[in-house]
């Protein structure tokens, strides 16, 4: 399994974490972060389902889901699932950073969600 090619920016302040980047944090202002990674599992926030894919993509569609890490960095990737029935809000998914398209023949890599409950 690759890493995780995810830098999230913790507060040094108030400990709030950003994903992406803010130039001063959304609670306090402070402008001092702390680079940290996605750590352990993520709890599924939200998911939605996209049709109509860009080039590259073999599927007819994708889910596409926010999830949050042990450690407070919320990101979004790909949720590893044939459709969503069976997806529930706040269920457990497995990161992973795995190719998730393809363009000019090589593997784009993302980040994937996979339901582990
Ligand atoms: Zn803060």
């Amino acid at each position: 399994m690759m890493s995780i090619n995810i830098v999230a920016y913790k507060c040094k302040k108030c400990g709030r974490v950003h994903f992406p980047f803010h130039d001063r944090c959304l609670a306090c202002k402070s402008r001092e972060f702390e680079e940290i990674a996605p750590k352990g599992n993520a709890k599924l926030l939200t998911y939605t389902t996209i049709f109509n894919l860009p080039w590259g993509f073999d599927q007819r569609f994708l889910i596409i889901g926010i999830a949050e890490f042990e450690n407070g960095v919320k990101a979004m990737g790909q949720v590893d699932a044939q459709s969503v029935e069976g997806l529930k809000l706040g269920m457990k998914v497995r990161p992973n950073w795995a190719s998730v398209r393809q363009q000019h023949g090589e593997d784009i890599y993302g980040l994937k969600f996979e339901p582990i409950e």
